[in-house]
């Protein structure tokens, strides 16, 4: 297993002089979900939206049943916007958070969450997550999914 720093310190060393028009090759001005979804085809899968030095913005798509490996992160608070479909997140203490389209989930780092489409549809969020993204898996408390997939990963 790898072991990470923490705090991890975040270098900005790309700066704005004053206003200025967006810069090419960047994250896109604007993203049609609809486009997305239709270019990634059937589910599972997720795609990067927005990614710089403070922001780290993904679209997931999840069948039903389908979800992520738990895990925790030890750096940053992370946050979704439920899109589509209907959403369980199971968390440390026996916490459980449902969710559909266009609810905001926010859970804080240190937290396991453990996440599944509980509805017969094709499940969309956007998750908001800082990189360094570095994810600890680590069983769910509260059904015991577990898999041997590596203990640490960075997104
Ligand atoms: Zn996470």
């Amino acid at each position: 297993m790898s072991t990470v720093e923490s705090p991890v310190t975040i270098v900005i060393d790309r700066l704005a002089a004053g206003p200025t028009a967006p810069a090419a090759g960047g994250s896109p001005l604007l993203t049609r979900v609809a486009e997305v979804v239709a270019r990634m085809g059937p589910a599972p899968w997720s795609r990067r939206i927005i990614a710089d030095e403070r922001n780290l913005v993904t679209l997931i798509a999840s069948p039903p049943g389908g979800g992520n490996r738990p895990h925790w992160h030890r750096e940053f608070d992370e946050w979704w916007v439920v899109l589509g479909g209907r959403l369980r997140w199971e968390l440390t203490g026996g916490v459980v958070v449902n969710a559909a389209k266009d609810d905001i989930v926010w859970v804080p780092r240190g937290t396991v969450h453990h996440i599944r489409n509980v509805g017969d549809d094709l499940s969309l969020r956007l998750a908001v997550a800082m990189p360094p993204a570095w994810h600890v898996y680590h069983p769910c408390e509260q059904c015991g999914f577990a898999d041997d997939g590596p203990r640490e990963w960075c997104a």
